[in-house]
């Protein structure tokens, strides 16, 4: 269960919410642990925080994932970087992520360059290793394989956002399934065929409604259209033959679970965990999946 035994694939969420401002559920990422490795995936808002309270801080991440380039998965690149630094951390950021991820990156470090550089010389840093970001841009199928564990780009659905990826991490013999952000996606299906868990994103469609000034029913039916709804997550784990199905990523954050989880029960009759912040999932242990603080 602990992300020290070495044969063992550890999954946190970090984050679980969305845009949507919610204290309890912060913004998209996760952490993958396996064979010595730290992998982030992505950075929602509050990423730096959580990395701390789950016992990784940002020094200690290997390589950072990241699905798509969506605010809500990039916003605290900079403080990610920028904590990492002030840990200790003395070499670049490793980031893998679709084609425009070095445009951003690189205008985001041009906006702050002035400021790193005064600060660089008026406070005598000597290390400035751990501000370099290390960047690429990847296409579907296996990014690198290292230490054991596997991790392969999928494309998924997220029009117009193109491209998007879920992720795959095999390691040890067990196969751990992050969806990112996505409609019904075929692909996702097929790449997460028999898999110990599949983490999926879900927009709760029967508990989100228009609101005045900034959700007309438009915004609705557009943002649903790119997102997995409530009543078809199920399905999507049932037709990959998940183990476990972990939902993420709420849309609203703050909603009824019971109600959520007789939905997905429509379609899905395997193991379902409603996600929360500091979750942790030991995939494919000798137990079913467990969940802990
Ligand atoms: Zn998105
Ligand atoms: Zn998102």
């Amino acid at each position: 269960m602990s992300s020290s035994d070495p044969d063992s694939l550890v999954l946190t969420l970090l984050g679980t919410g969305c845009p949507i401002v919610d204290p309890n559920r912060l913004g998209p990422s996760a952490l993958v642990r396996a064979g010595g490795q730290n992998l982030l995936v992505d950075c929602g808002s509050g990423v730096t925080q959580r990395l701390v309270q789950a016992g990784c801080p940002g020094r200690d991440i290997d390589a950072l994932l990241l699905t798509h380039l969506h605010s809500d998965h990039v916003i605290d690149l900079m403080q990610l970087v920028i904590s990492s630094w002030h840990q200790g951390r003395q070499r670049p950021l490793k980031i893998y992520g679709p084609a425009g991820t070095r445009k951003f990156t690189t205008a985001l470090l041009a906006a702050w360059r002035d400021e790193l550089d005064q600060r660089i010389e008026f406070e005598c840093r000597t290390s400035v290793e751990g501000l370099e970001l290390d960047v690429e841009e990847v296409e579907q199928g296996e990014i690198f394989s290292i230490g054991g564990l596997a991790v392969n780009a999928i494309e998924v659905d997220h029009r117009p956002v193109v491209p998007a990826f879920g992720f795959g991490f095999r390691f040890n013999g067990r196969h751990l399934v992050l969806s990112g952000d996505t409609t019904y996606c075929p692909g996702l299906i097929e790449h997460a065929q028999g898999c110990d868990v599949l983490v999926h994103e879900v927009f709760i469609h029967s508990q989100i409604r228009p609101s005045g000034g900034t959700r007309s029913s438009r915004t609705m039916e557009n943002v649903a259209s790119y997102h997995t709804l409530d009543d078809v997550v199920g399905r999507v784990a049932a037709e990959a033959g998940a183990g476990t199905l972990v939902l993420t990523h709420f849309v609203p954050p703050a909603f009824d679970e019971a109600a959520l989880e007789e939905t997905v029960r429509r379609s899905w009759d395997g193991r379902l965990r409603i996600g929360h912040d500091l979750c942790t999932v030991d995939v494919g242990g000798s137990e079913p999946p467990g969940i802990g603080q």
